[in-house]
């Protein structure tokens, strides 16, 4: 996961670094450190911490570097301590590496290392690729570090300074995203854009098995055979004040505000509001003779898939099923070429999910990518690519791309429906129609904040809630579980109601929180009946419902948080913002770090 960062060029390279380096920090933030080249001495910092930690401990202003490398990290192999913070250098302590991924083969080349000669001093897998390429050094950096990685196995983004070639980064990949650009007199190195923007002025993105050095006029790619390597590269446009807080106490709830806008931006991009057309030039690749559908996705992105699932088995006679892509591998799914996979996922880099869409496409699958980051390993592994247009999401806990998900794939099911199913007809045209009010709904919907902060003070005491949902509602129900998890750390757990009866009810006591979600049009009796059940064990039952005035809800419910009434594809994302509210006020409550949660990162790029 982690965050990688380097510039060379007139300016000063401290300041730089340090500054990208909190824009990187939902990447993984448990340690970070710099290394600089000055003087012609290679020097280096680091310490367990977050980003400002590492600042505190330096007097910034005193570095006269222009070329450095930074990294925030999120361990895998070695506790965060100081001494496994990136960077980490060879023996001679002229070579500083920094690295994203799991070198896969560490403990043999560390085997082999050590009977060279070489001397380690952390636990991490990165430190054999410093010893690496200093033992196949011979006068040429770029060499070497080509050399290095074709001996590693697993997934990396490297870059590499040596105090002897103090005019370049060296860089390479295969796995993990990495970016090299060119500025006014500078070239740069970064894990994404959003660390470059306001810097860089064009970048380009490696691919796999690519290695690349960054120079003060800009940069030069290679094949790991030492091919130069010629693609166009991407112009950086996004304004760097579109990622601040915009006034906001933390990014997160910033973007459950600006729902209103991403998912209208998704929808929009997709469907013509006045004729109802959908414009979907992924499906053009024809998908029309598919007969079965898997979704892989992790996480919150699972949950979106989830909600497809039930959504797509109204409108597309095929069998549907949403998978989490760490277990998709391990199955023996029914794959032909007249299956599609869709994989979901909001960077495009997840691991799991990349590798479940390389399992599909080796079994034959058509794989459409449903990703909000461009120009993605999962994007470019697919046959198609659908966009959420929900932006950057800086919150580490996903909530935007959470619900452009639930409207893109709501949409691409739409779409797939019309052209297969006749019949479905009736249902798109309800649908599409509803869609248009979907903003101004999630507006109305939001409304709601100032009664949860007050809940939320009444909740932030429990040990552990409960979400109750049934139908499409389910995996909103998993979401808000999820949310409230990662972000406060309290243990919660999201049930389909109609299991209650089959193990969760044995939890309820007096007082204990659950959040039934209760919709008139999804089996809002039974929904009822549950809820008699909680009261029943003297249970909380906090209601969110579109039926918020039915004297039946409201003699059952202690609390009832009202979602604007809709059906379709607009109901589960309305009854998100309540849990989405819910979740970041008892976390503010808390007093957790809301944007950075402890042990997550945003882009999961280790298996
Ligand atoms: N595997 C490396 C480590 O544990 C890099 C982890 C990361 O991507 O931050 O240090």
């Amino acid at each position: 996961m982690c965050g990688i960062v380097g510039y060379v060029g007139r300016e000063l390279a401290a300041p730089f670094l340090l500054q990208s380096l909190k824009r990187l920090e939902y990447r993984g933030y448990d340690s970070a450190g710099i290394a600089l080249i000055e003087d012609g001495r290679l020097l280096r910092f680091r310490r367990a911490g977050k980003v400002k930690d590492l600042e505190a401990s330096l007097d910034v202003a005193a570095f006269a570097a222009r070329v450095g490398i930074g990294h925030t990290r999120w361990a895998t192999h070695g506790a965060p301590t100081d001494d496994n913070a990136h960077p980490h250098l060879d023996c001679s302590g002229r070579i500083a590496v920094i690295h994203n991924g799991i070198i896969e083969n560490h403990a043999v080349l560390r085997h082999q290392l050590e009977a060279e000669g070489h001397v380690f001093s952390s636990q991490t897998d990165t430190e054999v690729l410093a010893h690496l390429i200093e033992s196949l050094s011979e006068g040429d950096l770029l060499d070497a570090v080509r050399r290095a990685v074709a001996q590693a196995q697993g997934a990396f983004a490297v870059a590499v300074l040596s105090q002897d070639d103090p005019s370049r980064i060296v860089v390479a990949k295969r796995g993990s995203p990495l970016v090299v650009g060119r500025g006014e007199g500078a070239g740069y190195v970064s894990s994404d854009v959003p660390a470059l923007l306001g810097k860089a002025t064009e970048v380009q993105f490696l691919l796999d098995d690519e290695v690349g050095e960054v120079r003060c006029d800009g940069y030069a790619v290679f094949t790991l055979d030492g091919r130069p390597v010629h693609r166009p590269p991407h112009r950086v446009s996004a304004d760097p004040i579109a990622i601040q807080k915009g006034g906001y106490k933390h990014f997160m709830l910033k973007e459950i505000h600006e729902q209103p806008r991403s998912v209208g931006e998704t929808i929009r991009e997709k469907l013509d509001e006045a004729t109802h057309a959908l414009s979907l030039p992924a499906l053009e690749k024809g998908f029309a003779d598919i007969d079965h559908v898997y979704f892989v996705a992790c996480g919150t992105a699972f949950h979106a898939a989830k909600v497809a699932e039930y959504l797509w088995e109204d409108v597309l006679p095929v069998p549907t099923h949403a998978v989490i892509a760490s277990e998709f591998r391990l199955r023996n799914p029914h794959i032909t070429p007249r299956t599609l996979v869709i994989a979901v996922s909001q960077s495009g880099e997840t691991i799991d999910t990349l590798m479940a869409v390389r399992r599909a496409r080796a079994r034959g699958a058509r794989v459409v990518a449903l990703v909000n980051a461009e120009q993605s390993a999962i994007e470019r592994e697919s046959d198609a690519v659908v966009y959420t247009r929900a932006g950057i999401e800086i919150g580490v806990a996903a909530t935007k791309t959470f619900t452009a998900q639930i409207a893109a794939l709501g949409l691409v099911g739409l779409a797939l429906g019309r052209r297969r199913n006749p019949d479905s007809e009736a249902v798109c045209a309800r649908e599409l129609a509803e869609l248009a009010l979907l903003p101004g709904r999630i507006v109305e919907a939001l409304r709601v904040e100032a009664r949860i902060q007050s809940l939320a003070e009444q909740l932030h005491r429990a040990s552990d809630v409960l979400f109750l949902a049934r139908g499409v509602l389910f995996p909103i129900a998993l979401e808000g579980a999820l949310k409230l998890k990662e972000i406060s750390y309290i243990h919660a757990e999201g049930y389909p109601a109609g299991e209650m009866k089959h193990g969760p009810i044995a939890l309820i006591d007096e007082g204990k929180p659950v959040v039934m979600l209760a919709s008139r049009d999804i089996a809002y009796e039974k929904l009822l009946s549950n809820m008699e059940e909680v009261k029943a064990r003297k249970g909380l039952v906090i209601a969110v419902s579109d039926a918020p005035d039915d004297p039946n809800l409201r003699r059952l419910a202690d609390e009832v948080l009202p979602v604007p009434a809709a059906t379709g594809i607009s109901a589960p994302i309305l009854f998100t913002i309540p849990l989405q509210l819910l979740a970041y006020h008892v976390a503010v409550s808390l007093g957790t770090d809301v944007d950075q949660p402890r042990n997550l990162a945003k882009t999961v790029t280790v298996e």
